[in-house]
This record gives C-alpha cells, structure tokens and sequence, in this order.
C-alpha cells in the first residue's frame, strides 16, 4: 500500500477498523476494534504469529474480548484451543461446529463455549455480529456482518459460490472482507488434480476472482467505502492477477486492497 493510502486509512480519531493477521488456505485470522471491543474472526494461526502481528500496530491480543469461529476447516480453527487459553479469547462458534472440533480433539482443553446458531446475531458489548449461513463444505459455516453505530463491516470467506443473498446483504455494507479465491484459468490449467479443482469450483467451495468483482461492483455502486480481497489461493490466484480482474471488472478508482498470505495488513478504518 502506498503511503498516500495508509495516511487516508489510519484517521487515529476513528474508532471502527480492521487488520487482516493473515488470509488464505494456509490460515485465516481478522482483527476488528469497534469502540471498546475487540474481536477476533477465525484462528487459523499460531498463537505467537497472531501476538506479534497484533503487536506491529501497538495492539495487545489479551485484550481482545471474543474469538468468532466461522466454521470448522483447519485453517479457521487450527489455534482455537490455543487463543483461547493462553490469551484468555472468549469462544463463539455453532454446536455443530464445536461438535466436530470436539470429536476430532482439535480444541484441546477449554472452558465454556459461547454458542450462536446460524442465522441470528450476536451482541457482544456494543457490537453487534450478525451471522450469515454460507453454502460453504464445512458442517455449519458463517459469513459475519459485523455493526457498530449503524455501520456495517462484512467478513466474508469461504463462501461457497455467490448465493442469492450475498448480493444483497453485500449491498448493504460499508466495508468488507471478501473472499477472491482463484482465478478461473489458473485453477483450469493448474498442478491440481481434477477432484481439487472440481471440489473449489464447485458450488460448496469458493469464489472466484470474476464472482468476487461482480460483487463488489453491486456494492460500489451504494454504500461501500473498500473492500480487500481475502483468502486468495497460492496455487490457482496472485495478488496482481486478483487485482487486475476487479480493476476490468469494477472500475478504476475504487478502494480495492489484497489481504496477504503471509503477513500482517494496514489497518483499515470503516467511517
Ligand atoms: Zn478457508
Ligand atoms: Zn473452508
């Protein structure tokens, strides 16, 4: 990012904002800080990772309030457990989900579970966190919408293909998190066999970089002040390729960013 588009991202007045720990197959983790609240989306890394990263922009992981599980896939959940008992992350996750985390002992020990069912919201403090069933593969996955003084920041992976409410709902956002996962003619032509490529292209796997930016075009067009593109395969995607397909796509001049698979993003502030 250049310095010009971290200076307009980084106004220290404004109290709602978002950082990307890290966003792919390999693990996802979101921070979001609205008001007093801190919450976590997702833990798909270490422990250690998640701390320093968190500490790169002066932010202390043990205060953060709630750790949100969006379903059950390893790279959501490998370091639940872990966040949970070393910093002291509240867990909110559905029954089902938790039930095949549990059966598969990839929890370890932990204290109570904060449930939520799929489709309802959650308050937590002054925030509220409206969960969204996806047609993902996972048992029970969600996309959450996260609202804090009316307005809305979507966090949205793992979607499975664009489901008629998707549009909708993204239409309704002011930031969002929005999976690109792979570029058509990557995945075709790709190292993967074809189940795997079937299996991401399918309607319970993920979106792609055309599906991503049709999206995002609908919701350009009313309210949406970014969008980073998240959870980009290593294999079947980059980031310019990503890029270049929302820039044909959705125009120019919007404020289109890429959540890396590696390292720690700006921050980036919903006013
Ligand atoms: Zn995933
Ligand atoms: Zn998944």
């Amino acid at each position: 990012m250049t310095t010009s588009q971290t200076s307009l991202f980084s106004d220290s007045s404004l109290d709602f904002f978002a950082i990307s720990l890290q966003s792919g197959s390999n693990g996802n983790c979101i921070f979001v800080s609205a008001g007093n609240t801190r919450l976590l989306f997702d833990a798909g890394i270490s422990g250690i990772q998640a701390q320093q990263r968190l500490a790169t922009h002066e932010l202390d992981i043990n205060d953060v309030d709630a750790l949100l599980i969006s379903h059950d896939h390893s790279d959501h959940t490998r370091c639940a457990g872990v966040f949970h008992r070393k910093f002291g992350c509240a867990l909110y996750m559905t029954r089902m989900t938790h039930a095949v985390l549990q059966q598969t002992n990839r929890l370890g020990k932990i204290g109570a579970v904060h449930f939520f069912t799929s489709g309802r919201a959650i308050r937590i403090n002054d925030v509220q966190v409206q969960t969204v069933p996806t047609p993902h593969d996972g048992v029970d996955g969600v996309a959450f919408v996260v609202t804090y003084r009316n307005k809305k920041l979507g966090i949205f992976t793992d979607l499975g293909h664009p489901f008629k409410k998707l549009e909708s709902i993204i239409c309704t956002l002011d930031a969002v998190f929005l999976e690109s996962n792979y570029d058509v003619e990557m995945l075709r032509t790709g190292p993967y066999p074809y189940p795997l490529k079937k299996r991401i292209s399918d309607p319970a796997g993920h979106i792609s970089n055309e599906e991503s930016a049709q999206l995002l075009k609908s919701a350009f067009a009313h309210n949406l002040q970014w969008a980073v593109l998240s959870h980009l395969s290593g294999e079947n995607n980059t980031p310019k390729i990503a890029l270049a397909t929302h820039r044909k796509i959705v125009g120019k001049d919007n404020p289109i960013f890429v959540a890396d698979r590696h390292s720690v993003s700006d921050r980036f502030v919903i006013s």
